[in-house]
């Protein structure tokens, strides 16, 4: 077959081949019908149109092709063949675990890069800033059916079901379809989504574990005392490994495997001190703003500081990311309007922008949307809707993302950067209320217990009545399937921070006086406090500002 041949059988089908896939692409005609039905599956999860080398070799390889931005990537590798910036595509490629074919490119454009044996990267480089955005979603919505539902749970099962494989203690995995084919007594491991669960009058737990291939009940006995311990941890919908051993129509349970996160992560660090600041829950609008410590937290940017050590932090902030609830909106709970002092969702926006203006322009800021705020409210919420906020669009220095969202900052060409998962918190308060564990420690007055909770189970709001959804027939954005270097989350006014398998989790304060339903429900917010990361150390600081300068 022809260049022209190929290109054209490939364009028939919908796929733009780049040039250099070209002598990738089999000649044999069935090598090439596996290659368009493996294409095929992506492009109808609207996510690849465009073939190059790099996504052949990696199909080629077998290796998963996790869900990133597209669109980005192919923009970012479009940088990289004019000569510009190859960071945003190296930092794609190492999101896609592709180590070898990311050590050629440097070889190549370091040789490109060095005409007559001198180099073009200085040894000591400015310290940039730099924001990639992986993952932010923005589908638009369609009619769902209910089909749609069932899909989008084999759709997570499919997601999480490789990690699990992955846990080497993990021995005699089989699908559930195969159990008729075992005998009684026999051990198994099943891998299966928790349809339901019920404790019996005799204090056993009973679980409906389901796969593509069945369903099966799975008994946890009472008497294995820490076995029945962690089976308290299982929430509905989410997938997990039971082994054990087999009964009549039953499985004895005598292991739980939660997906887990892998032990050996890396404690990056950047090379230069460098600071992100964590705020949320700003609530423009409302009668409870905090405009005083909101401000002197803009002041403290500004070098604005009489305290020597925090003004030293102040001038190298890099990075601010906001974790939803920009302003109070409209319409959220019954009543609201009483608790308003800017009844408009615009003008809201319009005076936050106002304050966000004063943020110095070379500091970038990542944006998330909460309940509050004027974007559909269903996980995963969509960036701000320009039509509501568009002084905050229009900001130079702001990115606008989905809630939950991955971005990765403070890439450079010698360093990878940072990962960090932005989440505004709508899923949190269904587990700290129904999980004992996190009831009994108070997890609303430390959400990372919540947040070390849901990333053992991989996924942001596994129990479907947990959040708003609609549930999507191709995809779960909520599966966390790139294990971050942080994870952002607000809604709860509390600051809190930890470091889990060196992952820094931060839980966001607020800029909003205690209000009446936190009142009611005995919640104490502690506004004006704001989680500061230094880069170089990974050590997290809470500054403080509400006191007067
Ligand atoms: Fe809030």
């Amino acid at each position: 077959m022809s260049d022209s041949q190929k290109i054209s059988a490939f364009l028939e089908k919908g796929f733009l081949v780049s040039p250099d896939a070209l002598t990738t692409i089999e000649e044999d005609p069935e090598g090439s019908v596996v290659l368009y039905n493996q294409l095929n599956e992506k492009k109808s999860q609207g996510k690849l149109v465009i073939v190059n080398k790099d996504i052949l070799s990696l199909i080629n390889k077998n290796k998963e092709i996790i869900d990133i931005n597209w669109k980005e990537f192919e923009r970012s590798k479009a940088l990289v063949e004019k000569g510009k910036d190859k960071r945003i595509y190296n930092t794609f490629l190492d999101l896609l675990n592709y180590e070898e074919q990311k050590e050629k490119l440097n070889k190549i454009l370091g040789e490109v890069q060095k005409p007559d044996g001198i180099t073009t990267i200085e040894s000591t480089p400015q310290i940039g800033s730099s924001v990639i955005v992986l993952q932010s979603h923005n589908k638009k919505p369609k009619k769902r059916e209910v089909g749609d539902f069932v899909k989008h749970l084999k759709v997570r099962y499919d997601k999480i079901k490789p990690i699990l494989t992955n846990h080497q203690t993990l021995q005699n995995i089989i699908s559930i379809g195969k159990i008729p084919l075992k005998k009684e007594k026999e051990e198994v491991t099943l891998i299966g989504l928790v349809r339901d669960k019920l404790i019996t009058k005799n204090g056993n737990t009973f679980l409906t574990l389901e796969d593509p291939t069945g369903e099966i009940k799975v008994l946890i006995s009472k008497n294995n005392k820490s076995l029945w311990e962690t089976s308290k941890e299982i929430v509905l919908d989410e997938v997990l490994a039971i082994s054990g051993v087999l009964g009549k129509g039953i499985v004895f349970a005598n292991n739980i495997t939660f997906p887990g996160l892998p032990l050996n992560k890396e404690l990056k660090k950047s090379p230069d001190e460098v600071y992100i600041a964590f705020i949320s829950d700003i609530h423009v609008g409302s009668r409870s703003f905090l405009a005083k410590p909101f401000l002197n937290f803009i002041n403290w940017l500004n070098g604005d500081i009489s305290n020597k050590e925090l003004k030293e932090i102040g001038k190298k902030v890099k990075y601010i990311f906001i974790a939803g609830d920009l302003v109070a909106g409209v319409g959220v709970y019954p009543g609201q309007e009483t608790d308003l002092i800017i009844p408009d969702i615009k003008k809201q926006y319009e005076e936050l922008a106002k304050y966000l203006i004063k943020i110095p322009e070379k500091i970038k800021m990542i944006i998330a949307p909460g309940n509050h705020d004027a974007t559909r409210l269903s996980d995963p919420q969509p960036p701000l809707d320009k039509n509501f906020a568009k002084p905050i669009w229009d900001l130079p220095n702001a990115t606008l993302v989905s809630s939950p969202s991955l971005i990765n900052v403070h890439a450079s060409e010698t360093f990878p950067g940072f990962d960090v998962l932005l989440y505004h918190g709508n899923s949190y308060h269904y587990y700290k209320t129904e999980v004992e564990r996190l009831r009994l420690s108070k997890a609303h007055e430390n959400p990372t217990l919540v947040t070390e909770f849901l990333l053992q189970k991989r996924h942001i709001a596994p129990t479907h009545e947990s959040t708003v959804r609609i549930p999507d027939d191709e995809e779960d954005a909520l599966v966390i399937e790139k294990v971050p270097d942080v994870f952002v989350t607000g809604d709860h006014h509390r600051s809190a921070t930890s470091l889990v398998n060196n992952i820094n989790l931060i839980a966001c304060s607020c800029f909003q006086k205690k209000t009446d339903y936190e009142e009611k429900r005995g919640y104490e917010p502690d506004p004006g406090r704001v989680p500061v990361l230094n880069l170089k150390t990974r050590e997290v600081k809470i500054i403080d500002f509400n006191q007067d300068e």
